[in-house]
């Protein structure tokens, strides 16, 4: 069975900001080609200032530590992506609440309200490529597969659709106004959750190769 302590959940974000500060350019380009070219600089910036303030302020929770993350997402990313991340941290720990530890149906549940978080938040739908592509089919595949290693799986699901978002129109997004010339491209924000599903399994404690992800998203 999955679980995740305080300990990991803090690694986790300790993990996910290095590796955002390793992808920042990635993430850059993509967003340059369909969008304004900060998404990288933003998640780097969110994520870091998320990392110091865990450090420097020890969580006495799984629901405290989710909200000062989404408390320094809101106060350091400017960009779409500050309110939709701060939005999974805050419905995340709703559900995670005051424990030390969550078990796996309480994980799925609260990756599932973070889901619905950001489609009340973005107003968008499945296919619209957005990040919502990319939880959307990872919170699905979460919830069909209980007898499975789902929190390794969801990696791979996750990886999947942020690569199928590349064929995909965007609908919602500042790639929207591009319409069709949006088809091509990677969307950046489905590539920084994509990264999320993968430090999530390595926080949850499953063994995975280190997905390259600037060579199959440029
Ligand atoms: P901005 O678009 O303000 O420059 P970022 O570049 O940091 O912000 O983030 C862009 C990403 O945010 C997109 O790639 C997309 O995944 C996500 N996004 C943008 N608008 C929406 C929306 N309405 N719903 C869901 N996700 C969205
Ligand atoms: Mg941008």
């Amino acid at each position: 069975m999955t679980e995740l302590g305080l300990s990991s959940l803090v690694g986790f974000v300790d993990s996910y900001s290095l590796r955002l500060a390793e992808l920042k350019e990635t993430l850059n380009t993509l967003d340059n080609r369909i969008g304004d070219g900060d998404h990288g600089t933003n998640m780097a910036r969110g994520f870091a200032a998320a990392n110091q303030q865990l450090q420097k302020n020890p969580p006495a929770d799984l629901g405290a530590a989710c909200s000062a993350v989404a408390m320094a997402l809101l106060g350091h990313v400017g960009g779409a992506s500050g309110p939709l991340y701060g939005t999974v941290f805050l419905k995340m720990g709703n559900v995670l609440g005051h424990e030390p530890h969550a078990d796996e149906a309480t994980l799925v549940q609260a990756i599932a309200a973070a889901r619905q978080g950001i489609a009340e938040r973005g107003k968008a739908t499945y296919g619209d490529k957005t990040m919502l592509d990319v939880w959307e089919k990872s919170v699905t595949y979460l919830q069909g597969n209980p007898a499975t290693d789902r929190f390794l799986g969801v990696a791979t699901v996750a990886l999947d659709e942020a690569l199928a978002t590349r064929d995909r129109i965007a609908k919602k997004g500042r790639a929207a106004y591009l319409g069709p010339r949006s088809q091509g491209v990677c969307d950046p924000g489905s590539v920084s959750s994509g990264l999320f599903f993968e430090e999530f399994a390595r926080a949850c404690g499953k063994e995975l190769e280190l997905i390259p992800w600037d060579t199959l998203v440029l």
